[in-house]
């Protein structure tokens, strides 16, 4: 078990690595991040960084004699870096559990042989595997690239007359092809498996996109008490599939079945803390950033218990210059992340607004 006063080391230094660092300070704990880029929101309220490519072995052989275990806020650790460092100590959460997610193909068929419900899909490596997948799947079907996608680029629509060679060319390289779901909503899971096994949800948040960039998250998700246990059902699955340590996010459609009844379809999951996650900051009891910390040092879990009914909102490029208004309001919770430039999609703040429950009996809050 780790003790406090240990150090942390982060691999990636944007928002998520800060309020990792923030919430492992606030158990006593130290953080090293490690970036390529100096301009990182994480070094600034990290005790130590380093900056360096993820490939530097130099570096990362360095980083890792001074930390007491690494993790990472980012799923595209270079996979033999993260065998490098899993060589030098501990690595949560593991090499395995970042390769699954790192490449569509492999995270749909690992969880297709988990038997849970995904989006039919096709691997596609060439043009004229495209026109296979498509005989398959049929249209309308996405096109994904297997690796590196993330906020809705490294896809492609194929509709009825879309010329597939130039699909193909648009995004080139090894792709998935997926069926459309015809979704009702788009849920996650945020849940810890702790280094004992042990495992803890928060409840299921609904989220909404804005050009593919996630906006706001509302918890709880509207749905049934049993779908919503079935959809923290799946990510226990997933995570005890992966023999997880940390926190994991898995993004699910909720969509209907041939009778009209709601059915749950697995699209990502996320080896990380999550921006659908943000709301715990305020909202529960224990936020995911230190519940990430709890499940890395082999610490108890903390509760997930929610305060409330809760909105989160990010503040995406420009829509930071409110910061003085939501500042003003109160009840709003305000999170800036220390960034410079707000460049159009970039993550540059949130804000949490809780509803306390109700009074009456308990489950009444809705
Ligand atoms: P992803 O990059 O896989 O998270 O997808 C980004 C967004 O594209 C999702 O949140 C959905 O809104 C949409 N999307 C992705 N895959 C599908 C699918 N198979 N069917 C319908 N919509 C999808």
């Amino acid at each position: 078990m780790i003790e406090p006063g240990a150090t942390i080391g982060i691999l990636g230094g944007g928002q998520l690595g800060r309020m990792l660092a923030l919430a492992a300070a606030r158990l006593g704990l130290k953080s090293h991040i490690y970036t390529p880029e100096a301009d990182s929101p994480a070094i600034q309220v990290a005790a130590g960084h380093t900056l360096a490519k993820y490939e530097d072995l130099a570096a990362l052989s360095a980083f890792a004699a001074t930390v007491a275990v690494v993790t990472y806020e980012f799923e595209n650790v270079p996979a033999p870096s993260a065998a490098f460092l899993s060589a030098r100590g501990l690595v949560y959460p593991d090499a395995r559990a970042l390769g699954v997610s790192q490449d569509r193909l492999t995270e749909k068929t690992f969880m297709a042989e988990l038997g849970l419900a995904t989006a039919p899909f096709c691997a596609v490596d060439d043009a004229g595997g495209l026109a296979r997948a498509v005989a398959q799947i049929g249209r309308p079907a996405i096109l994904k690239t297997r690796r590196l996608g993330y906020d809705g680029k490294g896809q492609a629509s194929v509709r009825e007359g879309s010329d597939l060679a130039s699909v193909f060319r648009s995004l080139g390289g090894p792709c998935i092809l997926e069926g459309m779901v015809n979704f009702e909503r788009e849920i996650s899971v945020i849940a810890a498996r702790g280094r004992n096994g042990d495992f803890a949800a928060y409840d299921v948040g609904e989220n909404e996109h804005v050009q593919h960039i996630l906006s706001r998250t509302m918890v709880p998700a509207r749905l049934s008490p049993p779908i919503a246990a079935a959809a923290i059902g799946i990510a226990r699955t997933i995570a005890d599939a992966l023999d997880y340590v940390g926190v994991i996010a898995v993004e699910l459609f909720v969509a209907r079945d041939a009778a009209n009844q709601p059915v749950l379809i697995v699209n990502e999951i996320a080896p990380r803390v999550h921006n659908s996650g943000h709301w715990t900051l305020d909202g529960a009891l224990t936020s995911q950033f230190e519940q990430h910390i709890r499940a890395i040092c082999g610490w108890p879990l903390g509760s997930t218990t929610r305060h409330g009914r809760v909105e989160m909102r990010n503040l995406i490029g420009q829509d930071i210059d409110l910061w003085p208004e939501f500042l003003a309001q109160s009840g709003a919770c305000v999170h800036l992340y220390g960034k410079g430039e707000a460049r159009p999609g970039r993550k540059m703040g949130h804000v949490t607004w809780i509803v306390p429950p109700r009074q009456g009996p308990p489950g009444q809050d809705g």
